[in-house]
C-alpha cells in the first residue's frame, strides 16, 4: 500500500517523499483505522486524508469550518486533476442537485462540507446510501470548549462513529494541549484512534520579545536588518493597521494593510500581491493568515499582544515555512495587558468561558515575562518537553537578568493602596519618584508616606515593575477604561513579607541583533 501511496504522492501531488508522520498516518487511515493527528500548521495535514481518499474506494468526506479553506483546497485539487467539490450555502439549488448527482455516480473523490451541513439529517441519509471512503475532521479542536474556537456544530460530529461504524475517521488539528486532545477523543468517539503527535518545535524560528517603549522606532530597528524580506506585522486595530502600513511605506518598507474592514476585492488584491511579489510587508489584524501558504515569510512581528499562546504560535508559525531562518519578534507593554483584560471583561461569554480566556492570557503574559528559554516555555504549554534550552531565542542568546524586586514591589503596591486604588501607572510613578507636579499637589499626594521613596529606580524600571505586577496578577487594572490599578488579593503574601519576588529586567537598549544569519 505504501508503494501505491508513494506513487500517488509523486504522480498526483508532485512530491518526492512523505514528511514526518505522513506515511504512517496514511497507512493507518487507508487501512481502515481511525487516527488523531496533531501536527503544526504547515506540517502537511491535508495529504494525510487526501492520499487515503485516493487509495480507498468511495467518497471521502472532509469537514472543515472555513469555507475559504475548503475552496482553496478544492481549487488546488482541481488543478491536480482530482475530482473534489465543496458544498456550501453559496451554491444554487440547481448546482447542489447537480453535485449530488455526480456524487451518486461516483464521479467525485472528495467532498468538503461545513460541519453543520454534514449533520443535517438529509445529508446523513444521503451519505448512508453511498460508499464512504473516510471522514476527515479538520480543525478538530473546534469540538473542545476549552479551545479558543469552540464550535457547537462540532459536537454533533460524534454521531458519525455510530452511523458509520465501518468508515475510518481521521481528526486533525494544529492546536491541542493534552486537555483538548482528550476532549477530541471523547467527544468524537475516537477511543480507537491511533495518535500521531508531531513536535511543535519550529527550530528555524528565532523568538524575541522586547518591552514596548517606542514601538514604531523599535519596529524600524528590527526591520532595518531585514530590508527586502517578506513579513507580516500584526496589530490589534484596523486603524493602527492602516496607519502603520502608510508609515512603513513612507519609511521605504513596501507595506500593505489587511483587515476585515477593507472590501473583499481589496483584501484579495493585497493578499495576492503579498503571495506573488517579493519583499512585501503585510500589516494586518488577525483577520489575515488562515490558510496563507507563503513559504518564504521571513518574519512575523507583533506590535500588540495576541490573546493566547495558541494564537501566538499560529501567527508566528507563518514565518519560515520553507525551513530557512526566520524571526518571530514582538514588542509588548502594559497597555497590551490592560487592553486585553478589558476586552475579556467586556466579552459576551459566560463566566466559565471568561476563566478559560483569562487562563490563556495569563499563559501568554508568562511567556513575555519568562526568564528561561522561550522555546522550552512555549513547547511546554503544548505539553511537549524539551530537554535543553534551545540556544535560539533571545533569552538563550542574550541571557536574562533578574533582580530581587521584593522591596520595590512592596513600595509599588503600597503606593497603589495609599493613593486610593484608582490611579494609572503614570501618576503612581510620579508619586514614587517624588514629583511635585500639579496633579500630585492637587490630590495632596505629596504627603503620602510613599512619596519619593522610589528614587533609587528610574521611571522605566518602575513602569516595567507595574507591568510585571499586573502580568503576574498581583495588581489588577480597573476595567472602566482609565487604567487605574488596584491590589489583587494575590499580593498579600508579598505585602506581608512572606514571599520574595524575582523579576526579569527589561533589556536596554532594545536594538535587536541580527538573528536570521545566526541559525
Ligand atoms: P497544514 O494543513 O498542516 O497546515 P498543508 O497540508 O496545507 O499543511 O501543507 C502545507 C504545505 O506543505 C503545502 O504547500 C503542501 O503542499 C506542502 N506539503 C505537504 N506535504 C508535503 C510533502 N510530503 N512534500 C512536500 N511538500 C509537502
Ligand atoms: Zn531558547
Amino acid at each position: 500500500m505504501l508503494e501505491q501511496a508513494q506513487r500517488i504522492l509523486k504522480d498526483v501531488f508532485g512530491y518526492d517523499a512523505f514528511r514526518g508522520n505522513q506515511a504512517a498516518i496514511i497507512e493507518r487511515v487507508a487501512g481502515g483505522g481511525d487516527a488523531l493527528v496533531l501536527m503544526p500548521t504547515g506540517g502537511g495535514k491535508s495529504l494525510c486524508y487526501q492520499v487515503p481518499a485516493l487509495l480507498r474506494e468511495g467518497l471521502a468526506v472532509v469537514v472543515s469550518p472555513l469555507i475559504a479553506l475548503m475552496e482553496d483546497q478544492v481549487a488546488t485539487l482541481d488543478e491536480l486533476g482530482v475530482a473534489a467539490v465543496a458544498l456550501n450555502s453559496t451554491l444554487s439549488p440547481d448546482e447542489q442537485r447537480e453535485i449530488a448527482e455526480r456524487i451518486r455516480q461516483g464521479r467525485i473523490k472528495l467532498l468538503y462540507l461545513a460541519p453543520e451541513r454534514l449533520v443535517q439529517p438529509r445529508m446523513l441519509a444521503f451519505l448512508q446510501h453511498l460508499d464512504i471512503a473516510l471522514f476527515a475532521i479538520d480543525e478538530a479542536h473546534c469540538v473542545s470548549q476549552w479551545g479558543h474556537d469552540f464550535r457547537p456544530e462540532y459536537l454533533q460530529l460524534g454521531q458519525l462513529a455510530e452511523l458509520f461504524p465501518k468508515v475510518p475517521r481521521i481528526a486533525l488539528t494544529a492546536t491541542a494541549d493534552k486537555r483538548t486532545r482528550e476532549e477530541i477523543v471523547q467527544r468524537l468517539h475516537l477511543e480507537n484512534a491511533e495518535r500521531f503527535l508531531s513536535s511543535f518545535d519550529r527550530p528555524n524560528i528565532f523568538y524575541r520579545i522586547v518591552a514596548k517603549d517606542q514601538p514604531r522606532k523599535q519596529l524600524l530597528g528590527f526591520l532595518a536588518e531585514r530590508r527586502g524580506d517578506a513579513g507580516i506585522v500584526y496589530c490589534m486595530s484596523r486603524k493602527k493597521v492602516e496607519e502603520l502600513a502608510a508609515f512603513l511605506s513612507e519609511q521605504g518598507f513596501p507595506a500593505l494593510p489587511y483587515h476585515a474592514g477593507l472590501s473583499n476585492e481589496l483584501r484579495a488584491y493585497h493578499q495576492k500581491r503579498f503571495l506573488n511579489e517579493e519583499g512585501l510587508i503585510m500589516v494586518a489584524t488577525i483577520a489575515f493568515g488562515m490558510g496563507i501558504d507563503k513559504p518564504n515569510v521571513r518574519f512575523v512581528a507583533h506590535l500588540d499582544l495576541p490573546k493566547s499562546l495558541e494564537a501566538y504560535y499560529q501567527e508566528t508559525g507563518r514565518a519560515g515555512r520553507d525551513g530557512l531562518p526566520a524571526d518571530a519578534w514582538m514588542a509588548y507593554g502594559l497597555q497590551d495587558v490592560i487592553f486585553l483584560k478589558q476586552m475579556l471583561s467586556n466579552s459576551e461569554g459566560d463566566e466559565r468561558h471568561k476563566r478559560v480566556e483569562q487562563h490563556k492570557l495569563d499563559a501568554m503574559l508568562a511567556l513575555c515575562e519568562e526568564t528561561r528559554c522561550r522555546r522550552q516555555a512555549l513547547l511546554a504549554y503544548f505539553d511537549e518537553e524539551m530537554a535543553q534550552p534551545c540556544g535560539h531565542c533571545d533569552n538563550c542568546v542574550d541571557g536574562v537578568q533578574t533582580w530581587d524586586a521584593t522591596e520595590p514591589a512592596r513600595q509599588a503596591l503600597s503606593t497603589i493602596y495609599r493613593s486610593g486604588q484608582r490611579y494609572g501607572v503614570g501618576h503612581l510613578v510620579d508619586i514614587l519618584l517624588g514629583r511635585d507636579n500639579d496633579k500630585v499637589r492637587g490630590l495632596g499626594h505629596q504627603h503620602l508616606s510613599v512619596f519619593g521613596v522610589g528614587k533609587a529606580h528610574s521611571e522605566g524600571e518602575w513602569r516595567t515593575l507595574f507591568r510585571q505586577l499586573v502580568a503576574r496578577g498581583l495588581a489588577d487594572v480597573d476595567l472602566d477604561g482609565f487604567g487605574g490599578l488596584r491590589l489583587n488579593p494575590g499580593c498579600r503574601p508579598l505585602l506581608r513579607g512572606e514571599v520574595s519576588l524575582e523579576l526579569r529586567r527589561d533589556l536596554k537598549p532594545q536594538v535587536p541583533k541580527p538573528t536570521a544569519s545566526a541559525a
